[in-house]
């Protein structure tokens, strides 16, 4: 065995998405960032017009408002986070999941790690999963690291490679994803990730970008081959070779 070989740790990886995903939609957190990310716009005085049209410009553009208010701005991505995601009262939103717990528990990890991967960056997240109760089974986080001005984020190809590159695994058809962005694993699928998941939920409505968004989803899979799901508990079926007690 080579030494590059040593490194590589193959065994599949389950990658999960943090907001919107792990926690339903209907806990209205999108919301209260959407305002948030507002009245940072409007902070850097811009009018309440223009600061719509700016925050759902760079959102559509680059994935994360942020990424256009730092590349043509010049903004702290720190003093955004503290401001916006920093302040969020997530306490009083969600709460500890024994489900999703119980999910992830029954993954195999002899047979699939489990990774996080957001947009958010570091704080966000941990405090996120820490709420829901299931910090301590996700093996290892993938966040926007703000702390770079030059930070990577989901739907780029560099945030997905560096994903790999930071779990150690060679081969993307071993990777699992699921993301309430259909942007996002349409994104990974294009770039050979295995078995990609849309969750919807279905009939809620969302903040993006700034704007409300009613969720629609049809049928079980999108034309390109990504399976929809509206109820995380679907994946027990989707990827049930990775779930404890299902012998191959
Ligand atoms: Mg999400």
């Amino acid at each position: 065995m080579t030494l590059e070989n040593i490194e590589v740790d193959d065994r599949h990886i389950i990658w999960l998405d943090i907001d919107n995903t792990l926690y339903s939609a209907s806990s209205r957190i999108s919301q209260a960032m959407g305002k948030r990310i507002h009245a940072y716009f409007v902070d850097l005085g811009w009018s309440d017009e223009e600061a719509s049209e700016l925050h759902h410009k760079y959102y559509t553009q680059y994935g994360l408002a942020l990424r256009g208010l730092v590349k043509h701005h010049d903004v702290d991505p720190l003093d955004f986070d503290r401001k916006c995601d920093g302040s969020l009262p997530l306490e009083e939103m969600i709460k500890p999941d024994p489900k999703l717990r119980k999910l992830l528990e029954e993954i195999d990890t002899s047979k699939a790690r489990i990774w996080a991967l957001t947009n958010a960056y570091q704080t966000h997240a941990n405090r996120v999963l820490t709420i829901l109760g299931i910090r301590d089974l996700i093996e290892g986080l993938i966040f926007c690291d703000y702390s770079d001005p030059a930070f990577s984020c989901k739907p780029e190809p560099a945030f997905f490679y560096n994903a790999m590159r930071l779990a150690k695994i060679s081969d993307p058809s071993r990777c699992l994803f699921v993301d309430d962005s259909r942007t996002n694993v349409e994104a990974a699928k294009s770039l050979g990730w295995g078995r990609c998941v849309h969750f919807c939920e279905h009939g809620l409505e969302v903040v993006e970008g700034g704007k409300r968004k009613q969720l629609h989803s049809e049928g079980t899979e999108t034309p390109t081959g990504v399976k929809i799901i509206t109820n995380l508990e679907e994946l027990r079926d989707l990827w049930s070779e990775f779930f404890k007690g299902d012998t191959p």
